[in-house]
């Protein structure tokens, strides 16, 4: 392909501005500062390296998961920004199942107005609707919209069943912490009884040892203790 000399002239000096940074220069130089200044460009989302800026386009326009993108469906009313991570969760949304019926639901009004209009269609030449593929195309607006509605009712249904076992799970918690709590208050208690018991033991030794330090008299028949350690004592 030859382009005409004078025009690829014009072209080489035409201001632009670097995609990658604040850089501004004529077309001519530009590939020069690519190579000087950006050798391995970096996804500034996901921080992949790329050998060129095309393959960085390329990366950003499809592939980069943590970049964010409009919905695709924009041009007929949804107007989220989502990292391309979340698309498939925001497909599923609330917001984007509305826009979609909406939009649905207005092709299928118009369809139906156009095929009511029969006869205006066919006087009108320059429409060039076949009826025949409008109403192929409304059934398919009809089952689109239907898988839609089963798409809905499942999601309700889905989200019935979560609060449910959200509720169950709460209700077992509740229930489980009181079990807890009794659990608690039974070994407080018995932490108790053993600390009595502990009492009692002490008390029991230490009577033991007082009437073991007592000095009796042997000769005195009225009491007849067992002395222990006696070498000790005596000693
Ligand atoms: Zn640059
Ligand atoms: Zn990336
Ligand atoms: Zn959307």
């Amino acid at each position: 392909l030859l382009i005409d000399r004078g025009f690829r002239n014009d072209m080489q000096t035409l201001p632009i501005v670097c995609s990658l940074c604040s850089w501004t220069g004529i077309l001519n130089i530009y590939q020069n500062h690519l190579d000087q200044n950006h050798q391995n460009p970096t996804c500034d989302s996901c921080g992949q390296k790329f050998n060129s800026v095309n393959d960085l386009d390329r990366h950003i326009q499809y592939d980069c998961e943590k970049t964010t993108v409009d919905c695709p469906l924009k041009q007929i009313g949804c107007q989220e920004m989502v990292l391309r991570l979340h698309l498939a969760e925001h497909y599923i949304s609330d917001q984007h199942q509305r826009v979609l019926v909406n939009f649905v639901r207005q092709m299928d009004s118009i369809l139906s107005t156009n095929m009511n209009n029969n006869s205006l269609i066919n006087s009108n030449q320059r429409t060039h609707f076949d009826v025949n593929e409008l109403e192929k195309i409304s059934k398919t607006t009809n089952i689109l919209l239907d898988n839609t509605k089963t798409l809905a009712d499942e999601l309700e249904r889905l989200s019935i069943e979560r609060n449910r076992i959200h509720n169950t799970l709460q209700s077992f918690i509740q229930e489980s912490s009181i079990l807890k709590k009794s659990i608690e208050e039974q070994n407080s208690s018995i932490d108790g009884i053993k600390f009595n018991e502990q009492i009692s033991e002490q008390d029991l030794l230490s009577v033991e040892q007082k009437l073991n330090n007592m000095n009796l008299d042997p000769y005195d028949g009225t009491y007849l203790w067992k002395i222990t350690n006696v070498q000790e004592k005596i000693g």
